[in-house]
C-alpha cells in the first residue's frame, strides 16, 4: 500500500458534541472541538455523522465465507464431519486467500476494525488482512485427535514463523481446536510453546453440552478445569462460545485472567440449546468480547446484528429486562470489556490510541432519535456504517469499498472450484 497521508476529520458527533480527529502515523494525534487539518491532510467533512469505536470480532473463521449456506441444517458434529471437513481438505492457500479478502469486504463494511481467526492457510488470510486493511490474530487450527501429533506440532510451529513475517497489523495465536480434537499433549504443549513465544492461544471451548459429558466422562473434570490442569488458561487466552461453563468454571477463568468470546449467533444456528451465561460470568469477573464465528455456521460477519441477538438472548434467558445494559453491550461489541482483544494497540477513541474509528450514516433514521447506544444495540445494523477507518486509512468512504467487485467475483471463482458455489 502507498505511503499514508496525515487524515483529518471535521464536522463529527461525539457525546453530543461536534468533533475533530486528526491521525498521523497510524494514531490518533488529535480529538476534539478545534481540530483542523494541515496542509497536505487527507479530509473528510463528516457532516454531522456520529464518531463511533470499530467492532471486534472476537471469533470468526474468515475464509469460511466459502461454506456459506453449504451443510446448514446439519448439527454440528454431523456439520464438521459431513460437509466441512472433507472440502477442507481440498483446500489451497488461493481459495483461503479469496474467501478471506471477502470476509474482509463484509467487516469493513459493517464496521469491524479487526478480528481473531482460526483456519487453515494461516499466512494466506494474513495476506488478506494486509491486503484489506484490517487487523487480525490468526492462528492454525492444530488437531491430532485423527491423526499426527508430531504433524500438528510442526504446523504449529511453521505458522508461528510464517505470521511473524507479516506486518504491524497482523497478530499470531496458537489455535488447538477444541478439547474434543487435540489431544492432551497437544493442549499441554500449546500452553508451553504459548508461554515460550509469548502469544495467545485461541480455542474452542464448552460449545455443546455433549463435549461437556464427553469431558467429564474422559478426564474426569468438565472442559474449563480440564483445560487449567493443562496450564491453558492465562491471560494470552481465548475461549470461543462457553455456553456450557458453570459458575465453579467462570471463577477459574476469571482467576486466570481468559477472555471468553460470546457467538450467540452461530450457537442459535447449530442449535446448542443453551446460552452463554453472561450475567454469572460478569458476577465472576470473567472479561467477555463477541464473535460471529465462521461465516459458515452463521453465516453472516455483521457483528452489530448479532449484539442485538446477544442482547435479546440474555434478557430473554434471564427473563430480566435490567440484565445487560445497551451502553454496555456495545462495549462487549467493541472490546472495552477484553483487553486482550486489542491488546497489540489498544482500543477506544482517545489521542495516543490507534486510528481505528467509524463514522456512522448522518441523519439515518435508525439513529437520529433516542439514545444512541440503545440504537446501535437495537434499531441498527452493520448498513449504518458510512465510513471504516483502520490506522489512520480509509478503507470504506461514503459505504464504498474499493475493489469489491473483483473480490466478489473471485471469492466465487473459488467456492466453485471447492463445489461449494
Ligand atoms: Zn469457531
Amino acid at each position: 500500500m502507498a505511503e499514508l497521508a496525515a487524515l483529518t476529520v471535521t464536522g463529527a458527533v461525539l457525546d453530543g458534541a461536534t468533533v475533530g480527529l486528526r491521525c498521523e502515523g497510524g494514531k490518533i494525534v488529535a480529538l476534539g472541538p478545534d481540530v483542523a487539518a494541515a496542509p497536505g491532510d487527507e479530509t473528510i467533512d463528516a457532516a454531522g455523522a456520529p464518531l463511533a469505536a470499530p467492532l471486534v470480532n472476537g471469533h470468526t473463521h474468515a475464509a469460511m465465507t466459502l461454506f456459506r449456506g453449504y451443510g446448514g441444517d446439519l448439527p454440528l458434529m454431523r456439520w464438521l464431519r459431513e460437509a466441512v471437513w472433507p472440502v477442507e481438505a481440498k483446500l489451497e492457500p488461493e481459495d483461503v486467500y479469496w474467501g478471506a479478502r471477502l470476509a474482509c469486504l463484509e467487516m469493513i463494511r459493517n464496521g469491524t476494525s479487526r478480528f481473531w481467526d482460526m483456519y487453515w492457510h494461516p499466512g494466506a488470510t494474513a495476506r488478506a488482512v494486509e491486503d484489506s486493511g484490517l487487523r487480525a490474530t490468526i492462528g492454525q487450527p492444530l488437531f491430532d485427535v485423527d491423526g499426527s501429533s508430531a504433524e500438528a506440532r510442526e504446523m504449529a510451529r511453521a505458522s508461528l514463523d510464517e505470521l511473524a513475517a507479516h506486518g504491524p497489523r497482523v497478530g499470531s495465536s496458537l489455535a488447538p481446536h477444541s478439547i474434543y480434537t487435540a489431544s492432551e499433549g497437544l493442549l499441554r504443549w500449546v500452553a508451553e510453546l504459548a508461554s515460550e513465544r509469548e502469544v495467545a492461544v485461541h480455542i474452542h471451548l464448552s460449545e455443546t453440552e455433549q463435549e461437556v459429558s464427553d469431558c467429564i466422562e474422559q478426564h474426569g473434570a468438565r472442559p474449563a478445569t480440564y483445560l487449567d490442569r493443562l496450564g491453558v488458561l492465562g491471560e494470552r487466552t481465548v475461549l470461543a462460545h462457553g455456553v456450557w461453563l458453570d459458575r465453579e468454571e467462570l471463577e477459574l477463568i476469571a482467576a486466570r485472567g481468559c477472555t471468553v468470546v460470546a457467538n450467540p449467533v452461530a450457537n442459535m444456528k447449530l442449535a446448542v440449546g443453551g446460552v452463554f451465561p453472561y450475567p454469572a460470568a460478569r458476577k465472576a469477573g470473567v472479561r467477555v468480547g463477541l464473535g460471529t464465528d465462521g461465516p459458515g455456521s452463521n453465516d453472516s460477519l455483521d457483528l452489530l446484528s448479532d449484539l442485538k441477538v446477544f442482547a435479546l438472548t440474555q434478557r430473554h434467558a434471564a427473563a430480566d429486562a435490567t440484565v445487560l445494559p445497551a451502553g454496555e453491550a456495545w462495549g462487549i461489541a467493541t472490546g472495552a470489556f477484553a483487553p486482550l482483544l486489542t491488546a497489540d494497540v489498544g482500543g477506544g477513541l482517545r489521542i495516543g490510541g490507534p486510528a481505528d474509528f467509524l463514522l456512522l450514516r448522518a441523519g439515518s433514521p435508525e439513529l437520529s432519535l433516542g439514545d444512541l447506544y440503545s440504537d446501535l444495540v437495537y434499531s441498527a445494523s452493520g448498513s449504518i456504517v458510512d465510513t471504516t477507518v483502520v490506522a489512520g486509512r480509509v478503507l470504506m468512504r461514503a459505504g464504498a469499498v474499493a475493489g469489491s467487485e473483483e473480490i466478489v467475483a473471485r471469492a466465487l471463482e473459488r467456492s466453485r472450484r471447492l463445489g461449494l458455489g
